[in-house]
C-alpha cells in the first residue's frame, strides 16, 4: 500500500491522528489477506449491495453518437443508488473488526452519508454524519433518509457550509474520539492510508468490468470513462486496467465554463488539502478556491493523489465538461435508454459520446454510471425551466 503516488499523497495531519492512521493501515493490511474478511465483504456486497452490477449496451445512445459502441457499468443499480456503497461497506466491516463502537462520516450531496447510514444500521454501529448547513438545505431528502436510517446528522455552520467544511468537522470529531470511533472517509482523498483503502474497496468496479468485458467480447474495451470528484469511482474503475492497453479518460466538472468550476486536475496546481499533497484549486496565496458545479458530488477543490500522479504520467487523460453539456447528456440517456443518470456521471457520458463519435463503429467505450439521478430531479427541472424561460 503506497504512502505516496510519485510526489503526491502523504499524511499531513496533526500528531493526534498519526496513531489512528497507523492502526487503520495495519488493520487493513491483515484484513485484506484474511479469507474470512474477504468472504464476508463479498457476501454483503452480493446480498445487501446487489453485486455484481451489469455491463449494459446503450444501443440507442450508440446510434445517436454515430461511432463506437457505448456501454455502461451500472453502479447506479447498487443499493443506495451509487458506488458509495462499496466503500462504506468495506470501511464499516473494517471498523467492526477493529472493535470501533461508532462510525462518523462527512457528506456533501448526502450520497456518502446515506451509504454510511445504511451500513451503520446493517452492522449495528451508531452513526453520525457531518453535513454543511447549506448542503442540508439543498439536499433535504437525503437528510431525511439518513435520519430514518437512525443516523444523527450534524449541521456544519463554519466556512462556506459545504463539503470542505464537513470534512474539517469530521476530522475534528475523529481527533477527539479516535479510540472509539472510525471515520468513514467518502472518497479516495485525505491522508494515507485513505486513498489506497478507498481505491481497494472501489476496485471491485474495474475488476468486474475486466472480467465481464472478456467474457462478453473476449477482450477489453478500447476506452474507459469515469467522472472525477474526489476520484473514487474513477480510481476504482481505472486501477485494475492501468497495466492493460485500455485508454482511460477522467472527466471533471467545468461548472458554467467561466471560472475554474471544480476541475482540480485540469485547472489546479499542487498543494495540500485535507492531509494530502495533490492538485487543488487555490489562489496565488494558496487560499483554497470556491468551486462551482451543477452536481454537488463533483463540487470539491481537491482530488485523490493517485489521480495527480496519473495526470502527470499521462496514463490517464483528464478533461472538463460544463454544466450545460452534462444536462444535455442527462436528457439523451433518459430519452434513449430509459435511465435517469446522476448528474455526476452525466459529465462522463458527455465526454464518452464526444470520444465515441471520433472512433470507428467496431470500437467499444465503457462509461461508469456511478449513480442514479433521482436525487437530481429538482436541479434538472429547475435548469430546464430557466433555459426555457
Ligand atoms: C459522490 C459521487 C461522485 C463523486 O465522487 P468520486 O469519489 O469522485 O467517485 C460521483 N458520482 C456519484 C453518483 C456520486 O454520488
Amino acid at each position: 500500500m503506497p504512502k505516496r503516488f510519485g510526489e503526491y499523497g502523504g499524511a499531513y495531519v496533526p500528531e493526534t491522528l498519526v496513531p489512528a492512521l497507523r492502526e487503520l493501515e495495519c488493520a487493513w493490511r491483515t484484513a485484506r489477506r484474511d479469507p474470512s474478511f474477504r468472504a464476508e465483504l463479498s457476501r454483503w456486497s452480493r446480498t445487501l449491495g446487489g453485486r455484481p452490477t451489469p455491463l449494459y449496451f446503450a444501443e440507442n445512445l450508440t446510434r445517436r453518437g454515430g461511432g463506437a459502441e457505448i456501454w455502461f457499468k451500472r453502479e447506479d443499480l447498487l443499493h443506495g443508488g451509487a458506488h458509495k456503497f462499496n466503500n462504506a461497506l468495506g470501511q464499516g466491516l473494517l471498523a467492526r473488526r477493529m472493535k470501533k463502537a461508532r462510525l462518523i462520516a462527512e457528506t456533501g450531496a448526502g450520497q456518502h452519508g446515506v451509504a454510511t447510514a445504511m451500513i451503520g444500521a446493517a452492522l449495528g454501529l451508531p452513526t453520525e454524519v457531518y453535513m454543511g448547513a447549506r448542503d442540508m438545505e439543498r439536499q433535504a431528502p437525503n437528510v431525511q433518509r439518513m435520519r430514518l436510517l437512525g443516523t444523527k446528522v450534524h449541521p456544519v455552520t463554519s466556512g462556506g457550509q459545504t463539503l470542505k467544511d464537513a470534512i474539517n468537522a469530521a476530522l475534528r470529531d475523529w481527533i477527539t474520539n479516535v479510540r472509539t470511533t472510525h471515520y468513514v472517509l467518502g472518497s479516495a482523498v485525505g491522508p494515507h492510508p485513505f486513498p489506497s483503502l478507498v481505491c481497494d474497496f472501489q476496485s471491485v468496479i474495474g475488476r468486474e468490468l475486466r472480467s465481464q468485458s472478456r467474457a462478453r467480447w473476449g477482450q477489453l474495451p478500447d476506452l474507459v470513462v469515469a467522472c472525477v470528484g474526489g476520484g473514487s469511482n474513477a480510481i476504482g474503475t481505472f486501477h485494475p486496467l492501468l497495466h492493460t492497453s485500455a485508454q482511460l479518460l477522467g472527466v471533471e466538472a467545468g461548472g458554467r465554463g467561466r471560472g475554474v468550476g471544480a476541475s482540480s486536475l485540469v485547472k489546479g496546481t499542487p498543494g495540500i488539502l485535507h492531509g494530502a499533497y495533490t492538485y487543488i484549486l487555490q489562489d496565488a496565496e494558496g487560499e483554497v478556491s470556491e468551486t462551482e458545479s451543477i452536481s454537488a458530488g463533483l463540487d470539491y477543490a481537491g482530488v485523490g493523489p493517485e489521480h495527480a500522479m496519473l495526470r502527470d504520467s499521462g496514463r490517464v487523460r483528464y478533461v472538463s465538461v460544463r454544466d450545460d453539456q452534462a444536462l444535455a447528456a442527462f436528457h439523451w440517456v433518459a430519452q434513449d435508454e430509459g435511465i435517469l443518470p446522476a448528474l455526476e456521471p452525466a459529465h462522463a457520458i458527455y465526454a464518452a459520446m464526444r470520444a465515441a463519435a471520433r472512433l470507428p463503429h467496431r470500437r467499444r467505450v465503457v462509461v461508469t454510471l456511478s449513480g442514479r439521478g433521482d436525487k437530481d430531479l429538482e436541479v434538472v427541472l429547475r435548469s430546464d425551466a430557466q433555459r426555457a424561460g
